[in-house]
C-alpha cells in the first residue's frame, strides 16, 4: 500500500484522518488504518511523523486512536449539517489536548521570526493531540461552516472548501467529478 491510497484533500489534517475510511463499492467503509504498522504509513504520509520517529503503536492504543476518529466523525456529522458538534466530540478533544500539553518555540526560518508550537508529550499522545488540536483550530477559525462532504451519491469523502466562491462539490475532481461529468453525458444520451 503505498501513499497514493491515502486522501490528503481534506485541507485539514483530522479531516484528512476521517477520509482513511472510504466508502467499499458494496456499501460500508473501508479502513486504511486497520494496523498499526498502516497507521503509521498514514501519519508518515500525513508528516506527522518522519521516517526516523520509531513510533510503533499497539493494538490498543490503534483502538483508542479508531473511536477517536469516530468521534470526529460524529462532530463532523453534525458541522455540515449545520449543528453544534455532540458535546463527547468535545469531551474528547479537550482530553486529547489535555494530554499533549504545546510548548511554543521561537526559531528563526527562512522567512523570518516564527513562533511554533512543540509537542511535548510522547509521540502516542502528541499525534492524537495533533488532531485534536487542529479540530479544535477548525471551529475556532470558523472554517466549520465550510466543511463539506462530497457530492457524489456513493461518497462518503469530506474536506473543508476553500475556494474562493466557497462552491467546491467534489473530493477530487479526478474520481467523483469525472464520475458526475460521465454520469451526466450517459443521462442525455439516453434521451
Ligand atoms: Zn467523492
Amino acid at each position: 500500500m503505498g501513499a497514493v491510497d491515502f486522501p490528503f484533500f481534506g485541507n485539514a489534517l483530522w479531516v484528512d484522518f476521517l477520509n482513511t475510511e472510504p466508502a467499499r463499492p458494496g456499501g460500508g467503509r473501508d479502513d486504511r488504518i486497520s494496523t498499526p504498522e498502516a497507521f503509521v504509513r498514514w501519519a508518515q504520509a500525513a508528516s506527522l511523523i518522519s521516517s526516523e520517529d520509531a513510533f510503533q503503536p499497539d493494538e490498543v492504543w490503534l483502538e483508542e486512536a479508531h473511536q477517536f476518529r469516530t468521534t470526529l466523525r460524529e462532530g463532523a456529522d453534525a458541522l455540515v449539517t449545520d449543528r453544534n458538534p455532540p458535546s463527547a466530540t468535545i469531551v474528547a478533544v479537550n482530553e486529547k489536548l489535555a494530554r499533549s500539553p504545546v510548548v511554543s518555540t521561537l526559531i528563526k526560518g527562512g522567512s523570518g521570526w516564527q513562533v511554533k508550537p512543540r509537542f511535548k508529550a510522547g509521540l502516542a499522545d502528541a499525534l492524537l493531540g495533533r488532531l485534536a488540536a487542529d479540530f479544535a483550530e477548525t471551529l475556532a477559525s470558523g472554517r466549520a461552516n465550510r466543511l463539506r462532504r462530497c457530492e457524489h451519491p456513493s461518497c462518503v469523502m469530506m474536506f473543508i472548501d476553500t475556494s474562493k466562491n466557497g462552491k467546491r462539490r467534489w473530493c477530487s475532481m479526478e474520481t467523483c467529478g469525472n464520475r458526475e461529468k460521465a454520469a451526466g453525458r450517459r443521462a442525455r444520451s439516453k434521451l
